[in-house]
């Protein structure tokens, strides 16, 4: 592998960019397949395949993340740390969706914005780990990187990356967005049942009380716009605009998804709407980096404690050198504790530079602990904690905070603690299902939501 050593300030110098340039970089968090012509027969095939989004759309998304960077929309993105192959049934993307849009009605109520609502799902299969291996008694085998590459179980044939995997994720990604694009257009996503489903949430909740008023004023909103002679079947009603993403981690399938748009002549990764870089490799210099500079899509960059100002202003330079509004999207996650110490200095640099950005909260990356049974969890308080902290860094700052991007599943499963019906650590053991970071679960999703939006009307 060559390393190319590039001036922060004269971007110039880097060679032309093509959908394989990356190759020329140091890359971070990669498999190694054992068996090249196996690969490169896997990602000639999917070379060939039908894009997964049109580049119209990811344009369409970049403009209204534009809006959110300007307070005139609120960013909403949600889904599993890690897509499963096996969970690949109708009723587990049926409930994630519908989550994400119980929570979408409650905050458009709230910050009178419209939501723009990005699914991390149809394609989030690839993970980052924070070592290459793992040992289990006196075994050590390659550690498990989501279902794109290789198999959770712990045996060596599990184990070892398969490129066949890339084209099942394909595949399993087009399943998924054909049934979120029929959802979104079908009916699926009146708002007037999303409204229903969310009276059933309330009188659910032990905090039932605190919860009504809100859902009251929407009820009594709904009855005001269909006496005005909005029908229920009318579009901004009965249907809604959805997108998809996920992390560009596994760059042999990224690249062989990415098109050349026919209307615009420009590079798009057509596997999703919307891609980010993640903690672990946005290093500026690396081939992750280099890969997403070329193409058009709306871009994610997360930004941690470990982010230093002076990459940020690098990453900025490579990624937008035209400071095109809605194109990066900076997904904070720093921790409860931590936000308010380290947000600041980096949202007052970018502000100096005068760039356009749009700032999204992780409020799950930065609070994750382990319990003294070794399991991983994440407390609803620190969650909440770390949303509320990030809102008040805006407010001081005097800017609209621009979204939140949350793991979280319409399942009801129990893996972060916390939260109305008080989940306790005890509780983890009955259905801890996820093969990454814990999710919040549907009633602690839409409690979230309820929260934050009284946040965003106070
Ligand atoms: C993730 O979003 O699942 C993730 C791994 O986040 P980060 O890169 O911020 O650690
Ligand atoms: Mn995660």
């Amino acid at each position: 592998m060559t390393t190319v050593t590039i001036d922060s300030r004269d971007e110039a110098q880097r060679a032309a960019w093509t959908p394989a340039s990356w190759r020329g970089y140091p890359v971070r968090q990669m498999p190694r397949y054992d068996d090249p012509a196996a690969l490169e027969a896997v990602e000639a095939r999917l070379r060939r395949y039908p894009p997964l989004v049109f580049a119209g759309e990811a344009r369409r998304l970049k403009a209204q993340l534009a809006a959110a960077s300007r307070g005139e929309a609120f960013v909403l993105q949600g889904g599993a740390c890690a897509e499963s192959f096996d969970e690949f049934t109708a009723d587990i993307v049926r409930d994630t969706f519908r989550v994400l849009l119980q929570m979408a009605v409650v905050l458009t109520f709230a910050a009178k914005v419209p939501v723009v609502k990005i699914g991390r799902m149809a394609g989030q299969y690839a993970k980052p780990r924070s070592s290459e291996t793992e040992t289990i008694g006196d075994t050590t085998l390659p550690c498990y990187r989501g279902d794109i590459i290789n198999g959770p179980a712990f045996d060596a044939a599990a184990r070892a990356a398969d490129p066949h995997r890339m084209e099942t994720g394909y595949f399993q990604s087009a399943g998924v967005m054909n049934l979120l694009r029929a959802f979104a257009s079908g009916g699926f996503a009146n708002l007037h049942e999303v409204h229903r489903w969310n009276l059933g949430f309330v009188e659910r909740s032990p905090l039932a009380a605190r919860y009504r008023d809100l859902a009251q004023r929407i009820d009594e909103t709904l009855s005001f716009m269909g006496a005005c002679g909005l029908s229920q079947r009318a579009p901004q009603i009965d249907e809604t605009e959805f997108y998809t993403s996920h992390e560009a981690l596994l760059l042999p399938y990224e690249q062989a998804l990415t098109r050349v748009d026919s209307l615009s002549g420009e590079w798009y990764d057509c596997s999703a709407h919307f891609v980010w870089i993640g903690d672990r490799t946005r290093q500026p210099d690396g081939a992750h980096v280099e890969f997403l500079r070329g193409v058009r899509n709306p871009i994610g960059i997360k930004v941690g404690p470990t982010t230093d100002a002076a990459d940020l202003d690098r990453l900025l330079d490579i990624l937008n050198p035209s400071d095109e509004a809605g194109r990066i999207t900076l997904i904070s996650r720093m921790g409860a504790e931590r936000v308010h110490d380290l947000l600041p200095p980096l949202l007052d640099r970018v502000r100096a530079l005068g760039r356009k950005v749009t700032w999204v909260c992780d409020p799950m990356h930065g609070n994750t602990v382990s319990t003294i049974n070794k399991i991983k969890t994440r407390r609803f308080e620190s969650i909440v904690a770390e949303v509320r902290g990030f809102c008040s860094v805006f407010a001081d700052a005097g800017i609209p905070p621009g979204g939140v991007h949350i793991e979280m599943t319409g399942q009801d499963v129990t893996e972060c603690v916390g939260g109305a019906h008080r989940l306790t650590e005890d509780d983890l053991g009955n259905r801890y299902e996820t093969f990454c970071d814990p999710r919040l679960n549907a009633e602690q999703s839409l409690e979230m939501a309820f929260l934050l939006a009284e946040e965003l009307t106070e």
